[in-house]
């Protein structure tokens, strides 16, 4: 493959030839060279992109969420009930779509933190949720990492809500069990802790202990001021002291969000040489707040990017918000250099999801996205500032592991990815009418939640409308 320019964390080239192993990775590379003859050739590409924190299924709740208001525990109640609706079949389809709508993006890998794991009682499905999502990754051309999670508790010292059954384990060790047989079947599995909300101390140190020790290792963290009262109620402790007095920081780790973090806090997770995965959108659409990802840098954490919940699947608009959020919070611009954004939409992410690093250099994985620079986004834009003006709507030749997988929002087969989530979202609604109606169950739900959060003063509207 011979690109006319690659724009990296390292900087712009020109005239750059790579070559494919067998095993998906930059066998060999030449700078500065012409293409030699049956060459595929190349504009401008970057390294692709890794969606580091996914949760595939949120992406039912587009577009479905603006109108009730509420907070972050508000949202998650409509999460819950599409978590609810889900059944193996339907979560592969879904995640298809997903999946095919962040390849034609320039997500060339994906980090899925996967709780869904049972039936709606609670009862075993023997994997069937895990298989339904590397096989929708496989049928796309997407990079996998499964990260399969432990979820034991609904909050310090209380059992799972009815709508958290469908994500338990009995215990750690029930949790491992499940790990390890799903390990023979997912080569390239990796764990996650759900929060600390949900793994308590001992359950934490006990996972920790018993995963092999090269594994990715996720979990959630202070997303919520709630979760740091929570937790400081309960243990007396920050989220952060907690997971570090578990052994659960290291440079194998990934804590997702960090966004209410203190001094001491950032200081632990730099010197640990931990990942933070930062979802910028994500945290602007659920009025998370803005997390201290300068601070966190600094301190010696590697900083990766994800689309969380997929208000947004844009790697662009990702990289873009890590800036702009500093900017928000700082009055001032260019808190992360453009080689500092691509480091963490590329190598950071992959990184954390136990790929091995993503500078284009030899051995790193051969996955790559062209970036049309002759649209009304990116005519004018400097290459090494890409990042910073273009969008997914500029993608064009997508490779993983050195083939085409996708072409300017067509996957490779010639299946358009609305196609595929068209068919995911009616064959849900088939299948749980009450979804289609969901506008009308949430107005009622909001009032009713209003009136809670009003200490239960006032008039209180019950679903179903007033009285
Ligand atoms: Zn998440």
């Amino acid at each position: 493959v011979w690109c006319e320019t690659v724009v990296s964390e390292s900087g712009v080239e020109h005239g750059v030839r790579f070559e494919a192993g067998a095993d998906g990775r930059i066998s060999a590379r030449h700078d500065a060279t012409s293409p030699a003859p049956g060459d595929l050739r190349l504009g401008t590409v970057v390294a692709g992109a890794g969606n580091a924190h996914s949760h595939a299924f949120h992406r039912v709740l587009r577009g479905r969420t603006h109108d009730d208001g509420g907070d972050f525990w508000h949202w998650r109640d409509a999460m819950y009930a599409a978590a609810a609706a889900l059944e193996p079949d339907t979560s592969f389809t879904l995640a298809r779509a997903v999946f095919a709508e962040m390849l034609v993006a320039g997500y060339t890998a994906v980090g899925e933190f996967h709780y869904l794991h049972h039936r709606a009682d609670g009862s075993p499905y023997p994997h069937e949720f895990e298989l339904a999502l590397v096989a929708a990754a496989g049928e796309v051309g997407i990079r996998l990492t499964l990260l399969d999670t432990a979820y034991l508790e609904g909050g310090p010292g209380r059992p799972l809500e009815p709508a958290q059954r469908r994500f338990g384990d009995q215990d750690a060790a029930a949790y491992l069990s499940r790990w390890y047989e799903l390990r023979q079947l997912v080569p390239s599995l990796g764990a996650a802790l759900h929060s600390v909300r949900a793994v308590p101390p001992a359950a934490m140190a006990e996972i920790v202990a018993g995963l092999p020790s090269d594994v990715p290792l996720h979990v959630h963290l202070s997303e919520q001021p709630r979760e740091n009262l929570d937790v400081l109620a309960a243990y007396g402790v920050t989220p952060t002291r907690l997971l570090a007095d578990a052994g659960a920081l290291s440079p194998r780790t990934s804590v997702v969000h960090a966004t209410h973090l203190s001094e001491a806090d950032i200081a632990v997770i730099g010197a640990a040489g931990a990942t933070v995965v930062m979802c910028p959108t994500t945290e602007a659409d659920l009025g998370d707040g803005i997390g201290p990802a300068r601070a966190l840098r600094d301190a010696g954490a590697v900083l990766a990017l994800g689309s969380d919940q997929h208000a947004v699947i844009d790697p662009f608009l990702e990289a873009r918000g890590l800036e702009m959020h500093e900017r928000l919070g700082s009055g001032r611009r260019g808190a992360f250099s453009p080689a500092e954004l691509a480091a963490a939409s590329a190598s950071g992410s992959y990184r954390a999801l136990g790929l091995g690093g993503s500078s284009l250099a030899v051995g790193d994985p051969f996955d790559l996205v062209e970036v049309a620079t002759d649209t009304v986004r990116t005519l004018g834009a400097r290459p090494a500032q890409l990042l910073l003006a273009a969008t997914s709507a500029d993608v064009r030749r997508v490779l993983v592991a050195g083939h085409v997988v996708a072409d300017s929002g067509v996957l490779a087969g010639g299946v358009h990815p609305a196609d595929l989530l068209r068919d995911a979202l009616a064959a849900l609604d088939a299948r749980h009418p009450a979804a289609a109606h969901r506008d009308d169950h949430a107005r009622g739900a909001t009032a009713h939640h209003a009136g809670r959060d009003r200490g239960g003063a006032g008039i209180r509207i019950e679903p179903g409308g007033p009285a």
